[in-house]
């Protein structure tokens, strides 16, 4: 920033302290050789300062200036160079102006526009082919994101801490200028500050604030190379502003949220990994492949646990390719080499195919770890819990033992073994993972399965759906054709949100459970009463909580025109009653007063609050996730602990 220095305005400046490090080396030593930056030459003014002990930039690998560093340019889609004086001025005029330009970041390029303009953020939407999930948004400064949000003392502090993370914080459309499209039906939004020189030059030019998206079309890894994202990004973006330093490792940014004052992980990317998560004893040295939706894995080695950055939803080759790289790369730089195995127990996850023929073509043991299991594991790997607990798995989905789709679970738990003491009752899934897309499917599931095919329907928002399409769920109900059952937690919030009426159809992972909660009242719900009826009913040993009154009881509520807050802080609130009760019955026959919450439905802040808030009350000790993330990315690291107990 200042006008006097050699290096005004250059946009690949650092220091021993700061700059990249883990996108742009290959191998160990980190040494400029074994880096993208080896392509330049230092300028005897670069070289002094790096070999002075006495600078700050001594032995800084990335060192560079205008003389001989990296370079900035601005090309069209057509990756025809667009001539201008200064590439980010020029830039911050394009945005300005309402266009969409791919940013070569850190770790790979971002999509950027004005997030205060509704038109350029609708067509961001249109051509990255996502029509509601919420875009991050990059502001100049911590006194920039106040006129917009609300911020607590630690959601500061995490935004302005070196990682500079993306963090969830409050925000009300009603008293902000970025426009609703940014993060549609939700009253937060996910912020952060400028994490590279270049990132500041264009943010203080701009004045603006920025959507910063993933350089992707929907769920494909993030762009890397200046070729392939000129190829995969012409169609959505206008302009790249890119430059040629290589980026070794694809980084998307990490995601946090601040819960009871502490940073919780719900995405482990850029600043975080691969700095490992401490074993509480010394491992063996595994790979864990991981789940298939946003996808880690995690090698461990002494008391190390390597959990990788977030890959992604392993669905496609390029996922896929990105994965296998990025294991290559963490196996060198951490020089460990596999001895056993571990994955999913799904058979179709491509990450348990992936282990699968891994550990058969290196000759390994593999350890196959229930889907719930591993998620306890690692909440109670990352807080020290070597005791057993009992686990609570809210989740979305995840193979179980007895071929049902597992998702509310009740685990009688250790690090090496399980005993499902007690689920969500099964309901079908008419349409399978249609029922996931289509929430009215799933309500409908829970109403002529618990309910009765007769069950009337009038007065709720289903007569919008064709007879047909109803005829056809029906018989895959009754006939149980295409209709897997499922004990899932998520489910249940997506049928009450098609219920209410609020979301009938997702267009991204979790929608309707997310807008559920945001129709929630957000303050003062801890002293708040009311719930929904459930009964427990207990069978060969597994307790079962019932819940066709709890969805007659919803039903009722709408046709009372209940307020949709009430109702959702009234299945919030019983949702956290199950959870205690539950807890309960299984602690008085097992002793057991340790409860780990864990998967991918407590990213629900309210219903997490609420939950450790009432089972605290009740007695127990409550263990929650915050360096590993509750939803399948921290799946990796339980299969890695359990991995190590089971072949001990
Ligand atoms: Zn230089
Ligand atoms: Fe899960």
């Amino acid at each position: 920033m200042n006008p006097a220095d050699r290096r005004y305005r250059y946009p690949f400046t650092n220091c021993t302290n700061c700059g990249p490090r883990f996108t742009i080396i290959e191998d160990i030593p980190y040494d400029r050789p074994a880096t993208t930056m080896k392509e330049f030459k230092m300028c005897p003014d670069c070289r002094k300062e790096y070999d002075d002990p006495g600078n700050r930039r001594f032995h800084a690998q990335p060192n560079a200036c205008p003389v001989c560093g990296p370079r900035l340019e601005l090309v069209d889609n057509y990756g025809r160079t667009v001539p201008t004086g200064d590439a980010i001025k020029k830039a911050a005029t394009l945005l300005k102006a309402g266009k969409i330009l791919a940013i070569k970041g850190l770790g790979g390029f971002q999509l950027a526009c004005d997030a205060t303009n509704p038109q350029a953020a609708q067509l961001l939407r249109d051509r990255k082919r996502r029509p509601a999930k919420p875009f991050a948004v990059m502001m100049a400064t911590i006194d920039d994101i106040l006129i917009h949000c609300r911020l607590s003392a630690a959601e500061e502090q995490l935004l302005m801490s070196p990682a500079a993370p993306i963090v969830l914080v409050g925000w009300d459309n009603k008293f902000s200028d970025i426009t609703a499209g940014v993060a549609p039906g939700l009253n937060n939004l996910g912020v952060m500050l400028p994490y590279t020189p270049l990132h500041h030059l264009l943010l203080r030019e701009t004045r603006l604030p920025l959507v910063m998206t993933s350089g992707n079309l929907s769920e494909e890894p993030i762009a890397r190379d200046n070729e392939e994202a000129l190829e995969r990004l012409k169609d959505i973006a206008d302009y790249f502003l890119r430059h040629n330093r290589d980026i070794r490792a694809r980084y998307d940014d990490s995601v946090f949220v601040v819960e009871n004052k502490k940073p919780v992980a719900l995405r482990r990317a850029r600043g975080y990994a691969p700095y490992p998560i401490h074993l509480p004893y010394t491992s063996k040295q595994i790979l864990a492949c991981g789940a298939e939706l946003k996808n880690t894995f995690c090698l461990t080695r002494d008391d190390h646990a390597f959990i990788s950055q977030h890959i992604g939803d392993m669905e496609n080759t390029e996922t896929l390719e990105h994965y296998e790289n990025t294991l290559e790369l963490y196996k060198k730089l951490f020089r460990i080499k596999p001895e056993i195995v571990a994955c999913d127990l799904h058979p179709e996850y491509l990450p348990s195919k992936y282990a699968i023929e891994y550990a058969a073509s290196h000759n390994l043991p593999l350890v196959k770890v229930q889907h719930h299991h591993a998620h306890i594991v690692s909440c109670m790997a990352e807080n020290g819990i070597e005791e057993p607990v009992i686990g609570v798995a809210f989740d979305g989905a995840g193979y179980g033992t007895d071929g049902h789709i597992w998702g509310g679970e009740f685990l009688v738990a250790d690090r090496q073994k399980y005993q499902r003491a007690g689920q969500l009752e099964y309901v079908p899934m008419p349409g399978g993972a249609l029922a996931i897309k289509k929430t009215y499917r799933m309500a409908l599931g829970y109403i002529y399965s618990l309910l009765g095919q007769n069950f009337p329907l009038e007065g709720l928002a289903f007569s919008k759906i064709p007879a047909s399409e109803l005829t056809i769920i029906k018989q895959q109900i009754a006939k149980g054709l295409n209709a897997p059952l499922t004990s899932s937690a998520g489910r249940l919030f997506d049928a009450v949100a098609a219920i209410t009426g609020v979301c009938f159809e997702a267009s991204y992972e979790a929608q309707a459970a997310i807008e559920l909660e945001m129709r929630a009242p957000q303050r003062r719900t801890l002293n708040q009463s009311g719930r929904y009826p459930f009964t427990i009913d207990e069978k060969s040993g597994i307790k079962t909580v019932r819940l066709g009154k709890l969805m007659e009881a919803v039903i009722g509520d709408v046709r009372n025109n209940m307020p949709v807050a009430h109702i959702s802080l009234k299945l919030h609130l019983t949702m956290a009653e199950i959870a205690v009760e539950m807890c309960r019955e299984i602690s008085r026959e097992t002793g057991i007063k340790s409860i780990a919450l864990s998967g991918g439905v407590f990213q629900n802040r309210l219903l997490l609050k609420l939950t450790s808030h009432k089972l605290k009350e009740a007695g127990f000790k409550v263990f929650t996730h915050h360096l590993a993330p509750c939803n399948d990315g921290g799946i990796s690291l339980g299969q890695a602990v359990n991995a190590n107990q089971a072949r001990k």
